[in-house]
């Protein structure tokens, strides 16, 4: 599965502690501490709205990345589970 970050999002907020709390809340496995990137072997540090690369899916989706992958330009190929950055459908 390959995403591409976006941008803008740093001050989009939900209702969880944080972003990353909001993916170990919705589907995220607790066992899952390292960043989703599969060239990356940081620890996540944060919750990155992504999106799927080249598909008709435009959704928002949270995935647990470092602070250095956050910043990727470019799309990656990630290791995850996407949980829904939609608060509508999850936190409210
Ligand atoms: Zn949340
Ligand atoms: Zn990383």
């Amino acid at each position: 599965m390959i995403v591409k970050n976006l941008n803008g999002t740093a001050s989009k907020k939900c209702n969880c502690a944080s972003w990353l709390e909001h993916w170990y809340n919705f589907g995220g496995h607790g066992n899952q501490r390292n960043c989703a990137n599969t060239t990356c072997s940081n620890l996540a540090t944060l919750g990155g709205h992504v999106k799927l690369h080249e598909t008709n899916d435009h959704s928002h989706y949270i995935v647990p990345l470092c602070n250095s992958c956050n910043k990727l330009s470019n799309p990656f190929r990630i290791k995850s589970t996407l949980v829904s950055a939609n608060k509508q459908v999850t936190c409210k």
